[in-house]
């Protein structure tokens, strides 16, 4: 470990969405940048998000029309700028009176021209007939028709390492597995931060020794920064509280869950969208890589864990919701996983209710010179980012930065030729084929390892009768060794959670697939064998609370 060997212009604590886009941005701007993330990156809410690139039709009917526009432009660039983690998703309201079909239908057409030329395709009035056509599932008793519009839908946990490679292709210094326990203070301003490696005593010099990715450079114990961001979702307070225990709280965590079913349940490929349920949420049922993801709740929790556990209600409320809607009479049984995320809600004056809580993004500047950011979603991520590096940029007087009468306007600026503007907009994101190459070049040398992880595919078959479809477990070696080498992979839940989306998709299909996926672990990161048996019994252990018991 060094000792302040080293200034940051820009430390980023926190690896998920928000500290992922800070990075690229950072870094893109030519700021010497270290993001730091305490886990495996995208591990905390970025990986359990309902996989939706949406403007938020709910906010429409709050009328918050300056964040749903502001939300569709970014949807619209998402889906520009990482195509190959992107996609369109057609979805499909159903509707049960006259009323709801004119109420929906407006504002799902608003929803499309506030879009503008970025719409994914045109809102349609659908008959009782069609709606029934698109979405077999459904239960067509009281149907009146549907309405057709569509929204974007990704793979969130694909998208995080696909931003800390843009990041680090700008330069910046990615470490996972290092948390920031501690702010450097001078007269009162941040100067540095201390940081903790987290990984298991040994298992982390010998997972990197073999690497010859950068993570393999020992996280420095202290490192010295002109300025701060605090991206840590709902770890926000504790790092606020790092910088000063006195601060106020900001953050109001409320949790959603997600139940994975097999596709034979709703067919099809069109998603379900329930714009009120009981307790005015929406509900979806959204086909994602092979299975159908159901969601989602919204209840306030007073404790935050790094891997939160459903509670029997939300699953009850979301079975029932689901066999009230289709034609499914689906049990606890039926669910091949069970994921859930925590939504780094802000407080609001006048309000308890977490579903009533603005999904806008919070910026909090410390006197200390460390920019807060949290709140918004997934999908405005870019906006939050170049929010917080502007104002990170300013508070730390970094070069190229905006004065300060300038920093929120759109007016030009007189020092034009020294600013360094924010380019992320049109930034291609991802590895741009790298691991790609990687793959192809292995499979070269040494084409057994294109073989799929078969042998555990049919014993899962084979051993509780499911109907699994093999594309969702068709893992090679080669993709293991590849995100060992050139996707920060540190352990089998790295690659089976948020590589391969396997244990999200079917948490038994992961415990059945762990071994084997440890095995080339073990070569790749050159664990012992005491090592390697502990990887896979704590990923079981773990796998075993996305499986409802
Ligand atoms: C149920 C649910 C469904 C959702 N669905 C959608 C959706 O469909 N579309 C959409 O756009 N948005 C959605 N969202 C919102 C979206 O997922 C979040 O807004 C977003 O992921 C938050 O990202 P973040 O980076 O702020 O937080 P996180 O992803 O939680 O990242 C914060 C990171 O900081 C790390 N950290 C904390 N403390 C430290 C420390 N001291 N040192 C180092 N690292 C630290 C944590 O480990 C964590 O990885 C959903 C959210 C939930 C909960």
């Amino acid at each position: 470990m060094n000792d302040l060997n080293t200034t940051y212009d820009i430390v980023i604590i926190g690896g998920g969405a928000t500290g992922c886009g800070a990075a690229v941005d950072a870094a893109s701007r030519g700021y010497k940048t270290l993001l730091v993330e305490q886990y495996d990156f995208g591990k905390g809410t970025s990986s359990r998000s309902t996989k939706l690139v949406h403007g938020g039709v709910r906010y429409l009917a709050q009328g918050n029309i300056k964040l749903v526009r502001e939300a569709l432009a970014e949807r619209g660039r998402l889906l520009k700028n990482a195509p190959h983690v992107t996609g369109t998703q057609p979805f499909v309201v159903p509707v049960f009176s006259l009323w709801e079909k004119f109420y929906y239908s407006v504002g799902l057409k608003v929803y499309d021209i506030l879009s503008g030329k970025l719409s994914l395709g045109k809102t349609q009035l659908l008959s009782r007939k069609k709606t029934i056509e698109l979405l077999p599932a459904l239960n067509p008793a009281k149907l009146v028709g549907g309405i057709l519009y569509y929204d974007g839908q990704f793979n969130d946990a694909e998208l995080c390492i696909d931003l800390v490679h843009t990041a680090e292709r700008y330069g910046a210094t990615v470490m996972n597995y290092t948390k920031a326990v501690g702010l450097i203070k001078e007269k009162g301003i941040i100067v540095g931060v201390e940081l903790a490696d987290t990984l298991q005593a040994g298992a982390r010099d010998q997972a990197t020794s073999g690497s010859e990715h950068r993570t393999s450079v020992p996280a420095p114990q202290k490192v010295s920064c002109k300025t701060v961001i605090n991206a840590t979702g709902v770890f926000t307070d504790a790092v606020l509280q790092m910088d000063d225990p006195n601060a106020d709280t900001l953050v109001y965590p409320s949790q959603g869950i997600h139940l994975v079913i097999d596709a034979k349940h709703f067919k099809g490929t069109n998603a379900l969208m329930i714009p009120k349920t009981d307790d005015g949420r929406v509900l979806f049922a959204v086909p994602w890589q092979g299975k159908v993801v159901v969601g989602t709740t919204d209840t306030h929790v007073d404790h935050i864990e790094a891997e939160p556990l459903p509670l029997a209600e939300e699953i009850i409320f979301l079975l029932d919701h689901f066999n009230r809607y289709c034609n499914a009479q689906l049990t606890k049984a039926d669910v091949l996983s069970v994921f859930v995320g925590l939504r780094p809600l802000v407080k609001a004056a006048g309000t308890n209710v977490s579903s009533m809580l603005s999904r806008d993004h919070t910026l909090v500047v410390s006197p200390s010179k460390m920019v807060t950011i949290t709140g918004g979603k997934w999908t405005t991520y870019r906006k939050m980012a170049e929010d917080a590096v502007n104002n990170a940029v300013f508070i730390g007087r970094l070069e190229g930065g905006k004065s300060a009468a300038k920093l929120n306007k759109k007016s030009k600026s007189s020092d034009k030729s020294v600013e360094r503007k924010c380019i992320t907009k049109d930034l291609p994101i991802g590895d741009l084929g790298d691991s790609q190459k990687l793959a192809e070049q292995l499979l070269k040398e040494a084409p057994s390892l294109g073989a799929h992880l078969f042998q555990e595919v049919k014993k899962i078959s084979s051993s509780d009768g499911a109907d699994h479809s093999v594309g969702a477990y068709a893992i090679r070696a080669v993709d293991v060794v590849v995100a060992a080498r050139c996707k920060y992979v540190k352990t089998v839940e790295d690659f089976l959670a948020r590589r391969n989306r396997l244990l999200f998709l079917d948490a038994r299909a992961a415990i059945e697939i762990a071994p084997a996926v440890a095995a080339i672990l073990q070569k790749e990161l050159h664990w012992s064998n005491e090592q390697r048996e502990e990887q896979v019994q704590s990923f079981i252990q773990l796998a075993q609370q996305y499986i409802i018991q």
